[in-house]
């Protein structure tokens, strides 16, 4: 963990990357907390856009009514590739040093937080990071503020589509996010009673999901679930329902959630954690500490270097997929 030694009097904050439900109940828990410590708070927009376009607006306490069941981020969120030059950077750092502001709250992903590595690095701006993302991919934190939110609204849709898979005799494919990251499969898998959970890491194959629905139909099963985490190409469960055709002859069906899983508002357990990170993080300023994220060991709040927390990849948790597989019998 890095530290400094300035009294910090105006800090800012700002949402980056992909949106996630609970990033307004976070952004609500740091300027509250921050002007109950008499601090100044700004909203910068957009992300590292409005940094580099010095879009950064005071924000107060009534700024902050009724947002913390609200999806979504109302400070907007973007992908800047002008921060991604040192020229974009040295830009924003003028920017917010010209406003005054001492120091920076940022919630997003890994690529945020590399960003803000950067301009402590590089700037000396001191940066507490809150991890939010439905994907659930950051290391460091057990979990992310949008992740359980999103495995509900997903989970939503899964009982429903297991309704009319069960009243058809159905074999059905549902397509979930997670570029790169099999947690919000796994989760889903496990909670919504899939037979098989094709995460991109590749750990399951066409071969065993074809097993296993031959398994269940000879002990009577007449409807089967599978789930698969988008990967590289959103349409994946297309060509695990064509191979699936070609390899077994059996004919499923397939339902890509899509962006749905990114909004609506967040459940409780999203709201309290980000109150508790957003909190966590104005604290950690407070105490001169930087280049950290907030992140959950079990219950408790830690914190983890940015440095580490890009650096390292999050595993996806193979034992939940084992289970599911065990308990879709
Ligand atoms: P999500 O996981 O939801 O995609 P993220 O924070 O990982 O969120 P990215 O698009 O990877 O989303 O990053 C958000 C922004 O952070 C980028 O548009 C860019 O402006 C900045 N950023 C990413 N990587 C770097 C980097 N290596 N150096 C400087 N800035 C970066």
């Amino acid at each position: 963990m890095a530290t400094f030694s300035k009294k910090i009097s105006k800090i800012g904050v700002y949402t980056s990357g992909g949106d996630a439900p609970g990033m307004n109940a976070a952004i609500r828990a740091v300027v509250r907390v921050g002007i109950a410590q008499k601090l100044e708070v700004f909203g910068i927009h957009s992300g590292y856009i409005g940094m580099v376009d010095n879009i950064i607006q005071p924000l107060q306490l009534r700024d902050m009514a009724n947002v913390i069941q609200r999806g979504g981020t109302i400070l907007k969120t973007a992908r800047s590739t002008e921060f991604m030059k040192p020229e974009g950077r040295a830009k924003a750092a003028a920017n917010l040093k010209a406003a005054g502001i001492d120091a920076l709250v940022c919630i997003g992903g890994d690529g945020s937080f590399r960003g803000a590595h950067a301009l402590w690095e590089e700037h000396q701006i001191p940066v507490v990071g809150v991890p939010g993302t439905i994907d659930n991919d950051i290391y460091g934190s057990d979990k992310t503020i949008g992740f359980d939110t999103a495995v509900n609204t997903a989970l939503e849709a899964i009982d429903r589509i297991r309704d009319t898979a069960a009243s058809h005799d159905r074999l059905f494919i549902v397509e979930v996010m997670g570029r790169n990251s099999g947690f919000i499969a796994s989760h889903v898998g496990l909670a919504g009673g899939a037979e098989e959970i094709f995460t991109p890491d590749g750990l399951t194959t066409v071969e065993k999901a074809i097993d296993h629905i031959k398994e269940g139909i000879a002990r009577g099963k007449t409807s089967s679930i599978l789930i698969t985490a988008e990967g590289q190409k959103p349409g994946r469960a297309y060509d695990l329902a064509d191979s699936i055709r070609k390899k077994s002859g059996m004919d499923a069906k397939v339902s890509i959630l899509g962006h749905q899983q990114r909004g609506g508002s967040p459940t409780a357990a999203d709201r309290i954690l980000a109150s508790r990170m957003g909190a966590a993080a104005v604290d950690s300023l407070l105490k001169g500490q930087c280049d950290i994220m907030i992140g959950t060991e079990g219950e408790r709040l830690v914190t983890v270097p940015l440095d580490l927390v890009t650096k390292t990849e999050k595993k996806t948790q193979i034992d939940l997929i084992s289970l599911a597989n065990l308990l879709a019998t």
